[in-house]
């Protein structure tokens, strides 16, 4: 880490409005600025990206919030804010934020042993680990307890068997956390475990998975007698319920935009270039004085600025014990909810320029086309809107549980698909 790092331990912090201007003289001279290609699912983009975060971690602004032992700054959610909003007019490493940063280093640093904490985290802030999670499976997402693959104790290691699909970049990621059962005599939440498990090794096969927009990002894994050693077990065996519960938290908050532990802009949710791309559209297809079209421009700015100013209340909130953790959904249900919107705003506005453009010129109505069919993703990755609406009614406001016929039996007894194990 550089020279240029302030000593924060304890009541010792550099104050807020020091921190900010030291970052915005820093991010002035060391980040490019932020063009277009910021949102490309790439490889070169992603490896760009790993390079961002070195130049971050070299200037001693990675991990702003992860404590100084683990290679972070130890600051708070207020210096995290005031370099977020310094960092708006620069290229950053967005896609690091999620999932390595913001779900799966997290959980790690709540859940993981020193040893793993002091072997991973430095090394993801340093931008040399991408990390990935290994949770749904073919037989379905949301029912995550509901796992199949299989780790089997055979002395010093486990032997994952199984497979599990979704998984956002897992070719190009390095690291996963893997959810895995464990034990099969009791009922589906309390026989699960949660792994640290290196991607490329024997035994693993990575497929990738083509969507409608041509990309490949999604994976499919298949896990043949790996061994995965016996301390890489996040939290307790048979334990993984709890940290893949407290995971599915952390994955609320960073999808909907109010995580600590990433940094820079998060264009979708508090404005980033996203307004001027609608005001653009509207622009684009000579609609500019239109009345009907200047009231869609101003419901997608209006609902960005509430999407900001909900993420921090809750997040606050949460921090401050006020509201309870399943609070996170609020954000993640109202950020999607806000995504499908904006598409919708966005292909009225821009019209045919969605479907046809001159060729090699995709202009922002060639963005919001390609965009608006991954859409749908903000409403199933990180838990479902349904599964959002569930945690909201029986979390928040203690409506009774919805029935599960198979949350007491032993998972051995479960019927799946006409069969038991
Ligand atoms: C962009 C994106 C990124 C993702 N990244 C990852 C990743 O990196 N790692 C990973 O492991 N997974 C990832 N996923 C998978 C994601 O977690 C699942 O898609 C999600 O949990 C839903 O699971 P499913 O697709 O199997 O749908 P299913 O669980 O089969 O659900 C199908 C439909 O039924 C509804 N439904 C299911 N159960 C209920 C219920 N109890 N009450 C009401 N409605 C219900 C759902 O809302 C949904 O509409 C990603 C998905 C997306 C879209």
């Amino acid at each position: 880490m550089s020279d240029t790092t302030t000593d924060t331990t304890g009541d010792d912090l550099e104050p807020v409005e020091e921190f900010r201007a030291r970052a915005r003289t820093w991010l002035a001279a060391n980040m490019p600025p932020l063009g277009d290609g910021w949102n490309d699912r790439s490889d070169e983009r992603r490896e760009r990206e790993r390079d961002l975060q070195r130049t971050l971690w070299s200037g001693g602004f990675a991990g702003i919030c992860f404590p100084r032992e683990y290679g972070g700054l130890g600051l708070t959610n207020e210096h995290q804010r005031a370099f977020t909003a310094e960092s708006a007019p620069y290229d950053m490493p967005f896609s690091l934020n999620v999932p390595t940063l913001g779900i799966l280093a997290a959980t790690l640093l709540e859940f993981g042993t020193h040893e793993q904490k002091l072997r991973h985290l430095p090394a993801i802030l340093r931008g040399d680990e991408l990390w990935v999670q290994f949770l749904s499976e073919p037989s379905g997402g949301s029912d995550l307890a509901g796992c199949l693959t299989r780790a089997d104790r055979d002395g010093d290691v486990f032997v994952l068997n199984g497979s599990k699909i979704w998984s956002s970049a897992a070719y190009a990621s390095d690291w996963a956390m893997c959810l895995a059962r464990t034990n099969w005599d009791v009922p589906k939440h309390r026989g699960l475990t949660m792994f640290i498990l290196e991607i490329h090794q024997p035994g693993v096969t990575v497929e990738q998975i083509r969507q409608v927009d041509g990309t490949l990002e999604f994976c499919q894994e298949f896990f043949d007698d790996v061994h995965v050693p016996a301390d890489a077990v996040v939290g307790e065996v048979d334990d993984g319920w709890t940290v893949a519960s407290k995971l599915l938290v952390h994955e609320r908050l960073a999808v909907g935009g109010g995580s600590p532990y990433t940094s820079g802009a998060s264009i979708g949710h508090d404005g980033g270039g996203a307004d001027t791309m609608i005001a653009d559209l509207a622009r684009g297809s000579g609609r500019a004085h239109d009345a009907h079209a200047r009231q869609l421009v101003a419901e997608a700015h209006v609902r960005q600025m509430v999407a900001g100013q909900l993420i921090r209340r809750i997040t606050q909130g949460m921090a401050t014990g006020a509201m309870p953790a399943p609070a996170g959904s609020l954000i993640k249900l109202f950020g999607a909810t806000n995504v499908m919107r904006r598409s919708e705003i966005a292909l009225e506005l821009a019209g045919g320029a969605v479907v046809a453009w001159p060729p090699g010129e995709p202009g922002p109505g060639a963005l919001a086309g390609t965009a608006s069919l991954s859409r749908q993703g903000v409403s199933l990755g990180g838990g479902s809107n349904e599964i959002q609406r569930n945690i909201i009614s029986e979390r928040l406001l203690g409506m009774p549980r919805e029935y599960a016929a198979d949350r007491e039996v032993p998972y051995r007894e479960v019927r799946r698909g006409g069969s038991s194990r």
